[in-house]
């Protein structure tokens, strides 16, 4: 799965889960949402299949 993390610090972007430059721990810039998401993805697929 494509990881990609950022350190808010140097607004580096990084695979890393701590920065290699600042050693901050580096986040995730769109934290998955799986509750939001998939409510309305199962939403979303529904529709898509009854086209
Ligand atoms: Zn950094």
């Amino acid at each position: 799965m494509f990881k990609m993390r950022k350190c808010l610090k140097c607004h580096r972007y990084t695979f890393k889960e701590f920065c290699s430059v600042c050693g901050s721990r580096t986040i995730s810039p769109h934290p998955p949402r799986f509750s939001l998401n998939d409510k309305y993805g199962k939403y979303r697929r529904k529709m898509l299949y009854d086209e």
